[in-house]
């Protein structure tokens, strides 16, 4: 969205004629860093061409395509010439709107003046006016575009009254975006309202992103309080934007048209609200052109229409709140019509459909341009802009997000706009685009193949290995180079391969795959980037907290640990790769703020803190001064923590609470040695598994346990077994997709469906922990997601089996079988459990995202799922006196055992060991010292005394 500041003004100019006017526009643009000083050349070459007077005394000078490449940033400048200027068109000129622009982000712009044009009082206005603040008040005025297309509409809906239709409506709206919760709350507080002729309206303007109106049919016919209901408007009001689609509701009825809906298809019902009535007739034509119907087609187009002998019409096929005339230049370049997209003409009367091939055939012949077909299976419609500009964030008030890496950072923002990459679509040579390809995939290859070297180990040189190997993906290569053959560029074909491969995986309604989709888009990115010559704006040189849309792994693998203090984004979820990237580099970083803070300017200064999930933006000195306080606190506390790193775990009073890491690669057991665990608390072997193409055989299991064991030094090591399957499956087990993933076939359910592959891994860790001499091994297998008894019976049905076959010199002899507590039926059962297994280990993260029933991935609700809720916590106690009573441990390895809140908490429940992120290790045992097994009992009494999540934070903050 462009934002005219009263900067981009040049009030009082003065030109003998329309030359010399542009040549002041040139200099303008160029004195901003706009554009180099070849643009000119593209403006003069432009009014060559045609006019770009635009009505109302405003023109608005622009380049030819070929003068892009002088285009340095995209932004206007505003030239007012209030004696006025006589334009080689015969028009009189009084403000210039010079545009520089790299691809069709002058449709916004365009669109955003219409509203000028329709008001003649403006020109006036412009001219007279004597601050550069005036002027850009009267030319800006936000583009909110109201959604009414195919996608809003929920047809032959199974409801069975009106209230249902009208929550279907606003579930769908949801599901756009377009909503949050708090609409759908409303819309279930308040009865429909009956409209007559069968129609009812349920409204609210409750949490609205996007003006809308959803349209829901029902299946069969309904009565409600003896009214028929045909279909029911769901409305998301928003100040004044959602007036035309009230007014299309408005149209229907005044026309006694609601009984043309019933049956009718999605294109019937989008023409009837439009405003066409049944006896017009339609056509449909594809805007070919390369920037849309910008203003020179849209003029052509106008003028077509206006020499039929019939008024016509028009609109945007898939959606579009009112069909316009297409006599009218303004309303036709307000459509924002993209190339690819539907315009749908319509008109009544004698001569219509003679009219209709008219204008059709002049949008297929490109309006006065050049223009390729348009090539439906491979080419994107570039989606416009977003339409409803985001609030900027208020100074000094915390705004929530997603916590994704702990940590807090106080500095200016840098906010990193996603690049734009622009390219032609085709290319007359496909030797010479193959061979550009070869080497952007080469020199992509060597950035990555440093990039690696540079992470030395860990998951950042990991995730980095997986983009080259998928860079260099014969199959992904073959798709490009069709692309190429067929004469589309080097940069088309890449891309459509990275589209098509990342769309597979997408479709594979996994969240794991689908974060491969991230990573293939960025690979994507990084060859689009060196093809285009495109890079990414320079960073300040002084420490900042990255500000982004959404942030690949690369790029944060990328990112100076030395500069980037935080990292705030706004979509994203907790689980991302990259927010793993950023826990293991150790940024602070909240994720999933929403699109506001992309509002912040570069410069601002904020407070992140990832512990907490928040953030805030120019805090005061006071707010400001107790940041730094608490960063200096720990920091202090960070140093300390890691100079006593290797002494024993216990609290103040001397009560012994182990300490262990969590692994997801055995390599790492010996850096969270170095870092002071006491073990490894969770191995999660279903990296293991993912890592290879194929089940890794036994050998291969028994390399990789022998590894960790070998680096744990006698230190105990808690493998889980695989705990793959529904949300997470394997690429090499195919399963049907299920519509409730986290409560389908995953962990040991899975398991016992291939026992071979349970007995497998069983044995690989048995004889990996074979005993050497000298050197205790000790080993604790964990059964993940076991609900029951009766399924931790059929697993240890295996396991002794195994004990009796492998020869006891040649498996592990310190060896015990125990069981994730993580569904709640378990907690429950614990009593009956705990005779018969030798420990437990609650994952806090599934625990709490079952007894909430909170997606523990939701973008919205996971900041919600907090194991500190007092039902998880009374889940904890119930397994822990179970456990107890029986004489067995109990650990803790969800997130929850690093939460500086929850550590006493735990231990005053009792829990015998805490298996945190290795990076957490020194803070934890730290975190112990502070407190005696007194105070965390009465802690733990405090937590669970409460009512809810927020209620225990505050209790436990008090005291
Ligand atoms: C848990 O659920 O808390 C756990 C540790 O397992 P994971 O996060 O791997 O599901
Ligand atoms: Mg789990």
């Amino acid at each position: 969205m462009l934002t005219l500041h009263q900067d981009d003004v040049l009030l009082a100019c003065h030109a003998e004629d329309w030359r010399g006017a542009l040549e002041q526009a040139a200099e303008a643009l160029h004195r901003a860093g706009l554009t180099s000083p070849g643009y000119r050349e593209g403006l003069f070459a432009r009014e060559a061409q045609s006019s770009t007077y635009l009505g109302n005394a405003i023109a608005i000078p622009h380049g030819t395509p070929q003068s892009r490449e002088h285009v340095q940033d995209t932004g206007v400048r505003v030239l007012q010439f209030p004696a006025g200027v006589d334009w080689h068109d015969g028009q009189r000129v009084h403000v210039l709107v010079a545009i520089a622009a790299r691809s069709d982000e002058h449709l916004d712009i365009l669109r955003q003046l219409t509203h000028v044009l329709d008001d003649d009082s403006v020109a006036e206005r412009l001219a007279a006016a004597g601050s550069g603040n005036e002027i850009a008040a009267l030319l800006s005025k936000a583009v909110v575009d109201a959604r009414l297309d195919g996608d809003t509409l929920c047809l032959g809906f199974p409801a069975r009254d009106a209230r249902e239709l009208a929550l279907a409506g606003a579930a769908r709206l949801r599901q756009l975006g377009c909503v949050g919760d708090g609409f759908i709350a409303a819309i279930a507080e308040h009865a429909p309202l009956h409209l007559g002729q069968g129609l009812w309206l349920a409204s609210s303007g409750s949490s609205v992103e996007v003006p809308a109106l959803a349209l829901a049919t029902p299946e069969h016919p309904l009565k409600q309080a003896d009214e028929t209901v045909n279909g029911l408007f769901c409305l998301a009001a928003h100040g004044e934007a959602h007036r035309g689609l009230l007014e299309c509701i408005l149209r229907l009825l005044e026309r006694g048209s609601a009984g043309e809906l019933q049956g009718a298809d999605a294109a019937t019902i989008l023409a009837r609200l439009a405003g066409e009535s049944a006896t017009a007739h339609t056509r449909l034509a594809r805007v070919l052109n390369a920037h849309g119907l910008h203003a020179r087609p849209a003029k052509q187009l106008v003028q077509v229409a206006r020499s039929q002998a019939v008024p016509i019409r028009v609109r945007l096929a898939e959606g579009g709140v009112d069909a316009v005339s297409a006599s009218s230049l303004t309303k036709v370049i307000n459509l924002g019509a993209r190339r690819g997209q539907q315009l749908a003409f319509s008109a009544e009367g004698d001569g219509a459909v003679a009219a209709l091939d008219a204008v059709c055939q002049a949008v297929a012949d490109g309006l006065g341009e050049q223009v390729l077909p348009f090539d439906e299976s491979r080419e994107r419609i570039i989606p416009q802009a977003d339409a409803a500009p985001a609030e900027p964030l208020p100074d000094d008030t915390p705004h929530a997000g997603v916590a994704a890496s702990p940590g807090l950072a106080i500095s200016p923002v840098f906010v990193l706009q996603t690049p734009r990459f622009d390219y032609p679509e085709r290319a007359a040579d496909p030797g010479a685009e193959t061979q550009r390809l070869e080497q952007a995939i080469r020199q992509g290859a060597v950035q990555l193949e440093t990039l690696v070297q540079q992470a030395r180990g860990g998951e950042v040189a990991q995730i980095l290995s997986m983009h080259e190997e998928m860079l260099c993906d014969p199959e992904l290569y073959q798709a490009a180079h069709e692309g190429i053959s067929e004469g589309r560029s080097a940069e088309a074909a890449w891309w459509d391969a990275i589209e098509t491969a990342a769309h597979a995986q997408e479709m594979l309604a996994d969240r794991l795959l689908a974060e491969r989709a991230a990573d293939l888009r960025d690979v994507g990115r990084r060859v689009l980037g060196i093809l285009c010559d495109v890079t990414l704006p320079a960073p300040p040189t002084t420490p900042y907290i990255l500000v982004t849309d959404d942030i690949g792994p690369s790029d944060v693998a990328r990112l100076d640990t030395s500069l980037v203090r935080g990292l705030l984004t706004a979509r994203g979820g907790a689980t991302a790769h990259s927010a793993i990237l950023a826990r293991a580099l150790g940024i602070p970083a909240v994720v999933g703020a929403g699109a506001r803070v992309l509002t912040l300017a570069d410069g601002t200064e904020l407070i992140l803190d990832g512990e907490r999930g928040r953030i805030t933006p120019t805090p005061s000195a006071e707010r400001r001064q107790a940041a730094e306080q608490r960063l200096a606190e720990r920091q202090q506390r960070e140093a300390a923590a890691w100079d006593t790193r290797f002494e024993e775990a216990r609290t103040r009073c001397g009560h012994r609470v182990e300490v262990a890491a969590n692994l997801g690669n055995t390599i790492h057991a010996a850096d969270a040695v170095e870092r002071g665990a006491e073990g490894v608390g969770l191995l999660r072997t279903e990296f293991l598994f993912m890592a290879h193409a194929q089940e890794p055989d036994l050998a291969t299991q028994i390399d990789e346990y022998r590894e960790a064991l070998d680096a744990l030094d006698g230190r105990p090591l808690v493998a889980r077994t695989l705990d793959v399957g529904g949300d997470k499956p394997l690429p090499y087990w195919p399963m049907p997709k299920e519509d409730n993933p986290f409560l389908g076939l995953r962990g040991i359910r899975l398991m016992l469906t291939r026992p071979e592959v349970l007995e497998t891994q069983l044995r690989a860790l048995l004889l990996a922990a074979a005993p050497v001499p000298g050197k205790p091994r000790p080993l604790r297998i964990m059964l993940p997601m076991i609900k029951d008894i009766a399924e931790f019976r059929a697993a240890r049905a295996i396991f002794d089996r195994l004990l009796e076959e492998i020869p006891e010199a040649e498996r592990a002899s310190d060896v015990q079988l125990g069981i994730m507590i993580e569904v709640p039926s378990a907690a429950l059962l614990a009593p009956a459990l705990a005779a018969e297994v030798d420990f437990f280990s609650v994952g806090t993260n599934d625990l709490t995202q079952y007894t909430l029933a909170i997606d523990r991935d939701h973008p919205e609700l996971s900041a919600q799922a907090d194991g500190l809720h007092p039902a998880v916590l009374r889940l904890i106690e119930m397994t822990v006196t179970a456990a107890h009573a029986h004489g067995k441990w109990v650990g803790v390895c969800g997130e929850l055992a690093s939460d500086p809140m929850a550590v006493p908490v735990l231990v005053g429940l009792g829990v015998d060991e805490l298996s945190v992120s290795a990076r957490q290790v020194p803070l934890v045992k730290a975190r112990l010292r502070e407190f005696d097994l007194e105070k965390a009992r009465t802690q733990a009494g405090l937590a669970l005394a409460q009512a809810t999540s927020t209620a225990v934070r505050d209790a436990l903050e008090v005291r």
